[in-house]
């Protein structure tokens, strides 16, 4: 039997987009050495999204849909798909054909070599905003000051993983997965494979820049504790510099001097007010995270799916 390739394809809101990724991803796959099933995620969309992969299913055996009961996002979205995933390998890719199937070929190729994780890297691309595009290099920037796991630039969520690392990230049972993190986390042999994005097909960004400022805080804060280290290491630095601060204190006292210090005072009580502040802030994020993990919520609801392992 030839092995089986999982498409997994989150989608929102994608209606023009369906048949046109089904058809080209078939144009790839279907004269190749592989099977092949594509899983779709309708992401709560309020458009004909579901009914168009309903239409497709029904004419092709390998299509396969799970209707959420509401929108969860992208990333439970991506999760559901490799929860559910057969294939000897899963690949997922955005439903808006900026993630070309075409590489597909060279994916497989790296993971017939024995990679396990074939990830892809996209290069810098003309066509996003620059707005997004300094964005983008700003939150890797950050994450990786941040974090202990080195994420490289411009990795999205399209990457080939094989069986052994699907059954191993269906094993965290994080509330709200950074799916591009946890599979930095897994290990296993990885392949970066280099690409030049395409312009979005049809339709608008689900990421605006509230979204993309809270995917990238969220990274930070799923991936590491060390910004709950950085109050230890402001309030070493503070206490050092008022030390500093107390033989001046002294000899004007000594001298006599009228302590005048105003503008002195109400800036440093503005300037710790404010640290205090954002550090109850930093603490505050991780002590909701646990809140959260502790309800123990699913990552998403199922309304349908043509799954049989799903219903
Ligand atoms: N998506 C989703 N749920 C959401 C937002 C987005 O499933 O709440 C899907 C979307 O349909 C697409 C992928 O996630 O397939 C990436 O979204 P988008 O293309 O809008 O992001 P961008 O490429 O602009 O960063
Ligand atoms: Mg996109």
């Amino acid at each position: 039997m030839n092995k089986l390739v999982s498409v997994v394809i989150p989608a929102h809101n994608e209606a023009e987009n369906i048949a046109v990724i089904i058809d080209r991803i078939e144009k790839v796959l279907a004269n190749s050495a592989y099977r092949f099933e594509i899983i779709l995620v309708d992401d709560g969309c309020t458009d004909n999204t579901l009914q168009i992969i309903k239409d497709l299913a029904a004419v092709k055996k390998n299509v396969f849909y799970i209707e959420f009961s509401k929108n969860f996002g992208h990333q439970p979205a991506l999760k559901a798909g490799l929860d559910f995933a057969h294939g000897d390998c899963v690949i997922s890719l955005d439903a808006d054909l900026q993630h070309p199937p075409e590489l597909f070929e060279q994916m497989l190729e790296k993971w017939e070599e024995g990679f396990d994780i074939v990830y892809t890297r996209r290069k810098e691309d003309k066509s996003l905003s620059l707005k997004k595009r300094k964005f983008s290099l700003y939150f890797y920037k950050l994450l990786n000051s941040l974090s202990d796991v080195e994420l490289e630039p411009g990795t999205a969520d399209f990457r080939l993983l094989d069986q052994k690392a699907v059954t191993a990230f269906r094993a965290f049972k994080e509330n709200d997965p950074f799916i591009r993190g946890l599979v930095k986390l897994l290990g296993f042999k990885q392949y970066a494979i280099d690409y030049i994005p395409d312009k979005r097909f049809s339709g608008a960004s689900k990421y605006n820049l509230k979204k993309m400022r809270s995917l990238a805080l969220h990274g930070v804060t799923s991936l590491s504790v060390k910004p709950l280290h950085t109050a230890v290491y402001l309030g070493f630095t503070f206490s050092f510099i008022s030390l500093l601060y107390i033989p001046y204190v002294l000899y004007a006292f000594y001298i006599g001097k009228e302590v005048s210090g105003w503008a002195s005072l109400i800036m440093t009580v503005a300037f710790f007010g404010g640290l205090q502040l954002i550090i109850l802030g930093i603490l505050g994020i991780y002590i909701g995270k646990m809140f959260m993990q502790t309800k123990n919520r699913p990552n998403y609801i199922i309304r349908s799916t043509n799954l049989k392992e799903a219903e």
